[in-house]
């Protein structure tokens, strides 16, 4: 099971290919201009058409997805995403249509971006959406972009923002990357934002807030309306990193809750596979009085035919090429066309259902530093088990040898030896009691038997890296 690189397979004149030569009428050299022709590819793989297939096959099963096994990456949603959804982003009309095409002959992606936008505007409470961002942050960055917009349309773009200790690393980033300091609010001893802590910090030089609701406790922000009510007083906005829609859809609107500004992350919540890299999509949605900021173009409809509008007074401007990861709508459209409005909402409830199960089941054997009843995940630390020094990060590595992906680590800060669990709801019963039977096998060890688990993972192909190495030595060529 040791895979070589290709090009160690690779043997002097070995060939993945028989053509017939003599017969070549044309050779490779009477049609590519010299200039253009290779004489020799200096260590170029030389190997057969099986050596190929092996070596990739090999390859692709060192690795873990979804579709492999139990992946309950917190504040990610790894959740199941049905083919059919694959099958519809891979239709002709849709996968060969080209950006360039003029309207008349696009009618159908056009009608696409368009529904979809409504469909989102009214799943986040909100009047209106641009699809054009790439991911979840900078989705992030082009709302809080449009805030700035709206500040400087008003005289003062302001000078900060604030962004409450739990939030997701990519908030105070983008709030940086639009010119804002950011202004770090503490929540309290129950997870939580209050009021009166946002209250004192917010002055008629701050932006905006930026949280997450649930939060990245995976706790609802119980006061989001009073403290919408606070940041709105002194001529703030409100801006809610969505990328935790997958435990609110069909429930409740962040709309409603006071929101101004929205980012949803359709490759987590709607349906995209995602974890390699991308491609991903990061639609923004915005209040009515907004609008006029976002990014052009947004697609309107003129009677019965779907337009792009180009007409933003106070656009920011493109964020992206085009419109966006048109693939990664396709699958959302497909999917929220599919599941209807109840069936979102029936899966937020049992992606809910699912982490509380999951909490209280692992509740007698791992500490859980906020014991508020959880959404979509739920946060445990190492308190228990680093009396015996078995920390996060070695529970995590344990968990490999029982063949689960482990959950995220070390996240929220907020928590010391965070182990942030969303199992999301395509997980069954009995994949829930494997997952919990593995983490109870795993507390028992810690205390009976911490060795097994300091040197973990003892079933991978490779056991513990050094990561830090990895990433700042690259290699990215092969030497012979
Ligand atoms: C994933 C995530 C993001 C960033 O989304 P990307 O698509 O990875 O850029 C932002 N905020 C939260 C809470 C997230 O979970």
């Amino acid at each position: 099971m040791d895979e070589p690189l290709i090009f160690e397979r690779s043997r002097r004149g070995r060939k993945g290919y028989s053509l017939p030569e003599e017969k070549l009428k044309t050779k490779p050299q009477d049609v590519i201009p010299d200039r253009l022709l290779r004489q020799d590819i200096k260590d170029f793989p030389e190997v057969s058409e099986l050596d190929v297939v092996r070596h990739f096959t090999h390859l692709s099963q060192r690795n873990y997805g979804v579709d492999t096994g139990f992946y309950p990456l917190g504040s990610c949603t790894m959740k199941y995403n049905p083919k059919i959804n694959e099958e519809a982003a891979r239709l002709r009309g849709f996968a060969l249509s080209h950006p360039c095409q003029p309207e008349e002959l696009s009618q159908g992606v056009l009608r696409l971006i368009f529904e979809l936008s409504q469909f989102l505007a009214e799943i986040g409470g909100l009047d209106a959406v641009s699809l054009q961002p790439a991911a979840g942050a900078q989705g992030e960055f082009t709302g809080m972009r449009v805030i700035r917009a709206y500040h400087e349309k008003k005289g003062n773009p302001r000078a900060a923002v604030l962004i409450p200790d739990t939030a997701h690393g990519t908030n105070p980033a983008s709030s940086r990357l639009c010119g804002y300091g950011v202004i770090q609010v503490k929540t309290t001893e129950k997870g939580v934002l209050a009021p009166e802590a946002v209250s004192q910090a917010m002055t008629e030089d701050i932006a905006g807030l930026m949280l997450t609701n649930p939060n990245t406790l995976g706790l609802f922000e119980t006061n989001i309306k009073e403290v919408a009510e606070v940041v709105h007083s002194k001529g703030g906005l409100v801006y809610c990193d969505g990328a935790n829609m997958n435990a609110l859809m069909g429930i409740a609107r962040p709309g409603d809750m006071g929101v101004d500004v929205l980012q949803f992350n359709l490759h987590k919540t709607f349906s995209t596979p995602h974890g390699g890299g991308g491609p991903g999509s990061g639609p923004v949605a915005v209040k009515k009085h907004l609008r006029r900021f976002l990014p052009v173009p947004l697609v309107v409809k003129k009677g019965t035919k779907y337009v792009l509008d180009y007409k933003l007074p106070d656009s920011i401007g493109k964020v992206k090429a085009f419109y966006g990861n048109f693939g990664v709508m396709v699958r959302a459209y497909a999917y929220i066309r599919s599941m209807g409005a109840s069936g979102l909402k029936r899966a937020s409830e049992c992606a809910v259902l699912n982490a509380r199960y999951l909490r209280e089941r692992l509740l007698p054997y791992f500490d859980l530093p906020y014991d508020s009843p959880c959404l979509h995940e739920c946060v445990f630390s190492d308190n228990k088990q680093k009396e015996k020094g078995v920390t996060t990060l070695d529970m995590a590595k344990r968990l490999m040898d029982y063949g689960f992906h482990p959950p995220t680590i070390y996240f929220p800060l907020v928590v010391q030896g965070a182990l942030m669990i969303e199992p999301t709801e395509t997980e069954s019963r009995e994949t829930l009691d494997e997952f919990v039977e593995a983490m109870i096998a795993i507390a028992k060890e810690a205390q009976e038997n911490p060795e097994i688990i300091l040197s973990a993972p003892h079933r991978t192909k490779v056991s513990r890296v050094d990561e830090v190495k990895a990433a700042r030595e690259l290699i990215l060529k092969w030497k012979p």
